[in-house]
């Protein structure tokens, strides 16, 4: 099936020649459509859509194709059924992150869209989460019938007025923004967690709450930016598409609005196959885009995905990740504009051991305008030793760490200090871009370290007064 896909993208151009010329064929097949009915219709399409296109495109029948604003690549054989562009975690080689031996469909998907003749920005249309409802249907009925797309739900809620938080307001500030990632903790007593938090008391502007990083389990994300919000922190409450659909999401959210969260960080998460449970079902009903659509018309019309009007909306403060360090390299931004438009405001990037890399990305970045969009966070940290920056290369899909780098630390009589001092330079060195809005941290349980790379890199002081505002 994986050759047949790659036949299909290599003649992406043939084939949707072949559909355009089928589509302005359908409305002369649509009396006989009517004539069967719509459920005669779909008895005779369906066998014969599932046949050619199962061939053709290892088609699984979501019953919405888009195949041809996909270089005739099926995005739903992206493991974690990916619409709107591809997940951070694309190996170098251009690997899927869940099945290494597979080339990322979107790869694939930009290389049948250049063929096609089209841009890598139109490859990558926004869409919406799909109609489960749908699944099975033939996509060829609706076509042959003219019917117009599905339309969006109805707006009917109250929209709020926007309060900026204390993060948001960080970044319209004009200085460089600081967050720092925490794992929550694998405990039913936050008393250790809280104190990992203090770590970074002044010298943040917000926390992120990891949500199954690595498809690993700890406390919820929600519950731990709650904690964090209930004493005195800025939460940023990461949430992956992985583990639920979009009913708990939209819950969750809605009562971390409740809980006094407003930074939501939204991301479609790793595979349950990286993690300690890789028996888990993986869900990704939603992606980190259709995600962002559904928090930001909560926020903005006052209702659910569905329509259902909330009685009183959250104020969300919405970010995005995007990872430039990766193939395919130009997707990259059309995967940011795309996250922008969904609604994110801030944007935190993976690991940057990179800074040619970023400063490249950085320039399309300016090109298209984006920075002044959205805040973006260049990621940094520091890893003990070369040996777990070499397994960081090695195992972590979407991390790429320079060979130069793992040498240098390699030969650091002091493979600590050496890995901070390198952490210092490439601040220093991606403040000097322009665009580059602050930085996010990580580094799991390395919190002092951490601490001490934002006072050392001169981020921030330590003693520096309270921020006014707390909370939220
Ligand atoms: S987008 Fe949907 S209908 Fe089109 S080929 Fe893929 S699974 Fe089939």
């Amino acid at each position: 099936m994986y050759a047949a896909r790659r036949w299909s993208v290599r003649h992406a151009r043939g084939l949707r020649s072949v559909y355009q010329t089928l589509a302005r064929l359908a409305p002369w097949l649509a009396p006989l459509v009517r004539l069967l009915g719509r459920a005669g219709a779909e008895a005779v399409a369906r066998p014969v859509e599932r046949a050619i296109k199962g061939f053709l495109f290892d088609c699984r029948m979501c019953g919405e194709c888009v195949l041809s604003g996909t270089g005739m690549a099926c995005p739903m054989n992206c493991a974690k059924q990916m619409r709107n562009g591809p997940c951070g975690g694309v190996r170098a080689d251009g690997g899927c992150e869940v099945d290494p031996q597979v080339r990322c469909v979107w790869l694939e998907a930009m290389d049948g869209a250049k063929r096609i003749g089209l841009s890598v920005k139109e490859g990558g249309a926004l869409l919406r989460p799909l109609d489960h409802a749908r699944e099975g249907r033939s996509s060829w009925v609706p076509v042959i019938l003219s019917e117009p797309p599905r339309a969006e739900p109805p707006r009917g809620g109250a929209p709020i007025t926007h309060e900026p938080g204390p993060l948001e307001r960080a970044c319209q500030s004009g200085r460089f923004v600081v967050t720092v990632e925490l794992a929550p903790p694998d405990s039913a007593d936050p008393a250790g967690f809280l104190a990992r938090a203090d770590h970074f008391e002044n010298l943040v502007d917000a926390i992120n709450l990891t949500d199954g990083a690595g498809g690993n389990c700890h406390m919820s994300s929600v519950a731990a930016s709650a904690i964090l919000a209930a004493n005195g922190h800025t939460p940023i409450y990461q949430v992956v598409c992985r583990d639920r659909n979009r009913i708990a999401i939209q819950g969750d959210i809605l009562g971390a609005a409740a809980l006094g969260v407003r930074n939501i960080l939204c991301l479609t998460g790793d595979d349950v196959s990286q993690g300690d449970q890789p028996q888990a079902k993986p869900v990704f009903d939603l992606d980190a885009t259709t995600l962002l659509g559904i928090a930001r018309g909560m926020r903005d019309a006052g209702t659910f995905a569905s329509g259902r009007r909330l009685e009183h909306a959250p104020d969300f403060f919405l970010g995005a990740t995007v990872n430039p360090f990766v193939p395919p390299h130009a997707g990259r931004i059309a995967n940011l504009e795309n996250k922008v438009a969904a609604g994110a405001r801030f944007i935190q990037t993976q690991f940057c051991f990179d800074v040619g890399r970023m400063e490249a990305f950085m320039r399309a970045v300016r090109e298209r305008g984006l920075h002044r969009r959205c805040t973006i966070l260049a990621g940094v940290g520091t890893l003990g030793n070369a040996k777990a920056l070499q397994r960081m290369a090695e195992k972590v899909p979407g991390v790429h760490v320079p060979r130069e780098l793992l040498e240098r630390i390699g030969r650091a009589a002091d493979p600590r200090a050496e890995s901070k001092r390198a952490a210092i330079g490439i601040i220093r060195a991606l403040s000097q871009i322009e665009g580059v809005g602050g930085f996010h941290f990580m580094g799991h349980r390395n919190e002092s370290t951490l601490a001490e790379i934002i006072v050392e890199s001169g981020l921030r002081r330590c003693g520096r007064a309270p921020a006014a505002a707390t909370g939220g």
